[in-house]
C-alpha cells in the first residue's frame, strides 16, 4: 500500500545538532537553577503554528509513551508538525514537517487559511506514530466523485514514521480515500485502530474505517452517521461527531446535528448557516460490530435523523445553537458530555458566544446542562466519578486569553475556577483535546492568537502549568 513513498525535509537539524553537542537540558516550570543560568527560557515551544493550529474535534492531536509526549499541530502553509518532549531529560525535538497539505498553498484563495486538515495523531502497537491530515472534502476535479457525499477542498493524507518512535523522517501511505475532514482517531486494547471522520463537506455521512495490521491497511469506509435530504425544509441532515474509546471494546460517541440549508431556500437572508442543535449519544460495540444506545437498544446504522431523535437523544437545545464538544466516561462508565451553546443573535452566520455546557448520565437518565455555571469555552472534560468533574477550557477574561481547571464535585451543579494555567493579552486559545494517556505534566496544547498575525505560538499544558523550553530553541522554529 505503499504506493507513494516521500520524506519530508527536516526543519529542525540545528535543534538536534544543539542536543547532540551535550547542551544543558532544558525544561518546564520545575527547571533547576543551573537550567536557568544555561539559557533564557520560553514559555511556548514552537513559533511556527498556524491559524487554529489545534481544536478539539481533531484528536487525539498527541499521545504520551513510555517518557515522551508527542505532539501535532497545523503549521506553515497548513502543513502538519510534529514535535516530542522527554519528561526525564526535559529535553524537546523538532519541530519536524510530517507531510505536506494540498491545502495553504494557494495565495489566492478567498479563505486564506481553512484549518480543517489539521492533524490528528496516534502510536500504533509498533511503535510507528501516524498522522492523518489534510482534508476538507477533496476537489471533483481533483478526486472525482464522492460517493458519500460532497466536495469542498483539499485531499485527506495519511502518514506514519519511518521508524518506531521517531518524529524526524516520515512517508506517506495510500490507505484512505482523499474526501475525509475532522480525523478522530481510536485505538482499542487489542491494537485495532479505527479512523473516523466526515466523507467530504456538510452533506456527507460520517464514516469510519478499521486497520488490524497497525495502520498499514485500513479496510472499506462503513457510514455510521447519515446525510439526507429533508422533506419538510430545502435543507439537508448533517452531523458533527467526537468520537473516543469507551469501555472494553466499546467507542462511545456524541454528537450534534447540523441543520444545512440551501441557499436559496433559508428562511432568512443570511442563507446557509452553521446552525447547529440539540445532542445526542451512542456507543459502538466494536466486538459484537453492532451500535447501542445508552438504555442498550440495537441502532440500525448508518443512523438517520428520525432514529437519532427517538433512541439516542441527550437534550434539545431549544432556541440555542450549539456546537459539540468532547465526551468521556467516569469510573461507573458513566458518560459526561461538555457542548458549547449560544444565541441565534440573528446576523451572523455561526451564532453569538456560546458557554460551556455540561450533561452526564445518571444511570437512568440524562442531567445537567444547567447555564451560567462555565465561562465562554472550549475545551476538554474528565471525570473521575459522577460527582467529581473536571475541565480544562480556554476563555477569554476582560480581553485577555485564559487556560483554566475548572472542577465540580456536585456533579456538575457548580463549577468553581481551581487553577489558572496560562493568562496572555492575546485574545484568546485555540485548545486541543487531552492528549492521549497524557503525563500528568503535559495534557492539553493550546495555540495563542496573536493579534494581527496569523501565526501561533504553541503551548504545552499539564497540572504543573507550561511546559517550557530554551528560547534559543523556540526562536529557530519560526523559520
Ligand atoms: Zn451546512
Amino acid at each position: 500500500m505503499n504506493r507513494r513513498h516521500f520524506s519530508f525535509g527536516v526543519v529542525a537539524t540545528s535543534l538536534i545538532a544543539l542536543s547532540a553537542c551535550g547542551a544543558s537540558p532544558v525544561t518546564g516550570s520545575a527547571a533547576s537553577a543551573a537550567d536557568s543560568a544555561s539559557g533564557e527560557m520560553s514559555d511556548h515551544f514552537a513559533e511556527n503554528g498556524l491559524g487554529n493550529a489545534v481544536a478539539v474535534i481533531q484528536h487525539p492531536a498527541g499521545e504520551h509513551l513510555n517518557g515522551i509526549t508527542y505532539l501535532s499541530y497545523q503549521g506553515p502553509k497548513e502543513d502538519p508538525y510534529v514535535v516530542s518532549y522527554n519528561h526525564e531529560e526535559r529535553e524537546w525535538s523538532g519541530p519536524f514537517k510530517a507531510g505536506v497539505s494540498i491545502m495553504g498553498k494557494d495565495p489566492n484563495r478567498r479563505k486564506k487559511i481553512d484549518n480543517h486538515g489539521k492533524p490528528t495523531m496516534i502510536i500504533d502497537n509498533a511503535g510507528y506514530i501516524h498522522v492523518f491530515f489534510g482534508g476538507h472534502g477533496g476537489l471533483r476535479e481533483l478526486h472525482g466523485d464522492n460517493p458519500r457525499g460532497n466536495h469542498h477542498y483539499g485531499e485527506n493524507k495519511h502518514v506514519v514514521s519511518k521508524r518506531p518512535l521517531d518524529i524526524t523522517e516520515w512517508e506517506e501511505l495510500d490507505t484512505i480515500p482523499p474526501f475525509g475532514t475532522y480525523n478522530q482517531v481510536v485505538k482499542m486494547d487489542n491494537g485495532d485502530m479505527y479512523l473516523f471522520y466526515r466523507h467530504g463537506a456538510h452533506r456527507s455521512d460520517w464514516v469510519y474505517h478499521k486497520s488490524t495490521d497497525n495502520g498499514r491497511t485500513f479496510g472499506e469506509p462503513v457510514s455510521f452517521l447519515k446525510h439526507k435530504r429533508r422533506t419538510d425544509m430545502p435543507a439537508e441532515d448533517s452531523w458533527y461527531p467526537y468520537v473516543t474509546k469507551g469501555m472494553g471494546d466499546e467507542i462511545i460517541v456524541n454528537f450534534d446535528y447540523h441543520l444545512c440549508w440551501d441557499n436559496a431556500g433559508a428562511p432568512d437572508a443570511r442563507g446557509h448557516t452553521a446552525n447547529r442543535q440539540d445532542i445526542f449519544y451512542m456507543v459502538f460495540d466494536t466486538g459484537k460490530n453492532t451500535w447501542r444506545n445508552i438504555q442498550g437498544e440495537l441502532l440500525p446504522m448508518p443512523l438517520t435523523r428520525e432514529v437519532a431523535e427517538e433512541k439516542t437523544l441527550v437534550a434539545r437545545s431549544g432556541e440555542l445553537w450549539s456546537f459539540n464538544g468532547p465526551v468521556t466516561l467516569d469510573n461507573k462508565g458513566y458518560p459526561h458530555i461538555g457542548i458549547t451553546m449560544g444565541p441565534d443573535l440573528g446576523v451572523s452566520k455561526t451564532g453569538g458566544p456560546k458557554e460551556m455546557r455540561h450533561y452526564r448520565w445518571t444511570g437512568s437518565e440524562w442531567v445537567g446542562g444547567k447555564a451560567g455555571v462555565l465561562p465562554i469555552a472550549n475545551g476538554a472534560i474528565r471525570a473521575d466519578d459522577p460527582t467529581d468533574v473536571r475541565f480544562v477550557l480556554a476563555s477569554n477574561d476582560d480581553g485577555e486569553g485564559i487556560v483554566s481547571w475548572w472542577d465540580s464535585k456536585d456533579g456538575g451543579q457548580t463549577f468553581t475556577k481551581t487553577r489558572e494555567l496560562l493568562r496572555r493579552s492575546s485574545p484568546s486559545f485555540a485548545i486541543s483535546s487531552f492528549i492521549r494517556n497524557a503525563h500528568p505534566d503535559a495534557q492539553i496544547m493550546v495555540a495563542e492568537r496573536l493579534r494581527g498575525d496569523d501565526r501561533r505560538n504553541m503551548y504545552l499544558l499539564g497540572e504543573n502549568g507550561i511546559v517550557t523550553r530554551r528560547k534559543s530553541e523556540t526562536v529557530q522554529t519560526q523559520s
